[in-house]
């Protein structure tokens, strides 16, 4: 498909995981601005959201749930999809992130990072395909929100590494099993971005200088960088991409 409409995603329901703040609000505005409708899901209250979403002349649902609870994920989306009707895309943006050295870190905080940011992407969008191929005809559209951390080490990030290292693989073996099906499953990795994430990189003036001074674009990225890159995965411009990953970075992995 080609021209204007290729863009728009009027009249698609699209559900986004850690909406209420951060690049997960960046995207619910970007989906907003191309016509969709956001369900919204996460634990925290969503009402900024909400209105920056009404404000773009979108409309919003909000959904309460912990991610960390696979099967209350997974009971979710067949609830939403219940009420709400058929979901035509997921995008699997909550995440946490823990930070210690390699030789102090502790099993809680790999398994807390672990659950939400791997664990909840790949039994959500198995949810939420199982509902698709349920469906004959109907077809959906997962982006799985990585990072520049899919490619690189990075330091005192040990699960948070490993978590985005298994979504991009992730990404790639539902791309092929899916993509014949009718499903597009594609990722975006985010550099830099302004967050409550990155808030102590930030805030610590030597590393926040170091950071800047590697990224080729000169600047952090705003959330609703990643949410219009977000809106090219779910809309029809991008039929014919499955496994692909996006680097949303400034050019930080160009370099
Ligand atoms: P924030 O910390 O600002 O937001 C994280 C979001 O995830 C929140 O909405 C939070 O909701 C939600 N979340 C976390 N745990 C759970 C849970 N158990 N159940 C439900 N929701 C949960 O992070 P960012 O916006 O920066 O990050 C969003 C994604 O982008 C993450 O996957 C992150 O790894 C990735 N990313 C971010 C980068 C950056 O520079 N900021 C760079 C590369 C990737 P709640 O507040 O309700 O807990």
């Amino acid at each position: 498909m080609s021209g204007p409409s290729a863009f728009s995603l009027a009249g698609r329901h699209i559900l986004v995981t850690g909406a209420n703040t951060g690049i997960g609000q960046g995207i619910a505005i970007s989906i907003a601005r191309a016509g969709g409708t956001v369900i919204g899901v996460g634990r925290s209250a969503m009402d900024d959201t909400e209105t920056k979403v009404s404000e773009a002349g979108g409309q919003f649902e909000a959904v309460r749930c912990d991610l960390a609870d696979h099967d209350a994920a997974k009971a979710m989306l067949d609830q939403v999809w219940e009420k709400t009707g058929p979901i035509d895309g997921l995008v699997n943006n909550a995440g946490i992130i823990r930070r210690a050295d390699a030789v102090d870190f502790t099993e809680a905080d790999w398994d807390d990072v672990i659950d939400v940011n791997l664990k909840t992407l790949f039994f959500l969008s198995q949810a939420f395909a199982r509902r698709v191929l349920d469906d004959p005809g109907r077809r959906g559209k997962i982006v799985n929100i990585a990072s520049v951390l899919s490619f690189q080490g990075g330091i005192r990030v040990a699960s948070y590494t490993a978590s985005k290292h298994g979504a991009l693989g992730i990404t790639r073996l539902l791309a092929c099993e899916w993509a014949a099906k009718g499903i597009n499953v594609n990722a975006i990795a985010p550099g830099y971005i302004e967050t409550n994430n990155t808030e102590a990189l930030r805030a610590d003036p030597d590393r926040s200088a170091a950071i800047l001074a590697r990224i080729p674009a000169g600047r952090w990225g705003e959330p609703e960088d990643i949410g219009d890159a977000a809106v090219f995965l779910l809309a029809p411009a991008s039929d014919y991409m499955h496994g692909a990953v996006v680097p949303v970075d400034g050019g930080w992995l160009a370099r």
